[in-house]
């Protein structure tokens, strides 16, 4: 067997024992494998595996790999959008992460009316205030639910985080909570058009306490695939 072939299945059976330590059935929970920035025979390593939720961060490098590899993949768009690339994103991404601006879910909204879909997105959230990355504050995430709920050819699914990095995954468990609150807050409203189903929260270093914590998406690069450069 090969190295990522290895790894993979230490991530997923860590993902099984946080799954069962909180009581949790581990088909609640999908495995996003991370392949921003690594080559195709890479994918095809764990694709083999039976892998098929793949996560990128460059729309042209999503739109490059998906013509290459299985139709029956998965493609997660987890990175900063820019509006002008959004028409790469929209026709293969089964799932945008990272909406954070109405300008952005706008475009969204309307390259979807082209290509005849509907856009399944996430609101990222900035649940620590980090001034270096994207997201609603956590205060502001239900008023942008609610503007977001009116764009006809959209489908908010949830929230997502990119949490602090930390020493310890533990150290995130506070944010990783607060996430889950703020789903449930919002889910309890009952607000038209809006699904908070999805939490996409949890990376290599903290996958284990947001599963805990009640993530169902963890999007995970390192812990699979390796460093990157
Ligand atoms: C790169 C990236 C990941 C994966 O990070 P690892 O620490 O390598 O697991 C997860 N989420 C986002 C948004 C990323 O950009």
């Amino acid at each position: 067997m090969g190295m990522l072939t290895d790894n993979l299945n230490e991530v997923r059976a860590r993902v099984t024992a946080a799954c069962l330590r909180s009581g949790r059935d581990p088909r609640e929970v999908t495995l996003i494998a991370v392949s921003k920035t690594k080559p195709v025979p890479m994918l095809e390593e764990v694709y083999a595996q039976g892998v098929r939720d793949f996560g990128e961060n460059r729309p042209q490098e999503m739109r490059d790999k998906a013509a290459e590899l299985p139709a029956d993949i998965r493609w997660h768009m987890i990175g900063r959008l820019q509006t002008n690339k959004v028409k790469y994103v929209v026709p293969r991404a089964v799932l945008i992460h990272s909406v954070d601006s109405l300008h952005l879910a706008e475009a969204i909204d309307k390259e979807a009316a082209k290509a005849g879909v509907t856009a399944n997105i996430l609101i990222e959230v900035n649940i620590a205030g980090e001034a270096s990355k994207g997201g609603i504050a956590p205060e502001e995430t239900e008023g942008f639910a609610r503007e977001l709920a009116a764009l006809p050819n959209l489908k908010v699914n949830g929230l997502m985080t990119i949490a602090p990095i930390v020493e310890n995954g533990e150290e995130n468990r506070a944010y990783f909570r607060q996430m889950r609150e703020l789903l449930v807050d919002i889910r309890d409203k009952n607000i038209d058009n809006i699904f908070m189903r999805s939490l996409s929260m949890g990376m290599t270093g903290d996958f284990e306490t947001a599963i805990e914590e009640g993530a169902t998406l963890v999007r995970v690069g390192t812990g699979i695939f390796g460093g990157r450069s």
